[in-house]
């Protein structure tokens, strides 16, 4: 499997998400606990953003002009599932952390 591509959210977005709190998120990868991750079907995806307004973490930015058009922040993702839950094309499958080399 391809691993997709990181892509920094913002330190700007997150401190106007989290405040103060996010120079913790900074400093601490809070992904490195997750046991499930979000796989995209780039074939199935409409670019159309929904993932990325859902996630909790706003680690997911959509490039509509690129082919892998989801990109997601893999230090910080959690795991939770809601951006596959939420994805209308059901593009995204949640896999095994394990199962990723
Ligand atoms: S699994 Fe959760 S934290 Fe990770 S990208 Fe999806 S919505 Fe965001
Ligand atoms: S919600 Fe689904 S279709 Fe929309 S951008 Fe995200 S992965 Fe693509």
């Amino acid at each position: 499997m391809q691993r997709q591509q990181e892509k920094p959210t913002s330190k700007l977005r997150r401190f106007r998400l989290y405040g103060p709190c996010s120079h913790v998120f900074d400093a601490s990868h809070t992904g490195s606990w997750r046991v499930e991750r979000p796989d995209v079907a780039f074939d199935k995806c409409v670019k159309c953003g929904i993932c990325a307004t859902c996630c909790p973490a706003n680690v997911i930015t959509v490039d509509k002009g690129s082919a892998e058009c989801v990109r997601i922040m893999w230090d910080y993702c959690k795991g939770c599932g809601i951006c596959a839950n939420e994805c209308p094309q059901k593009a995204i499958a949640m896999i095994p952390e394990r199962s990723v080399k």
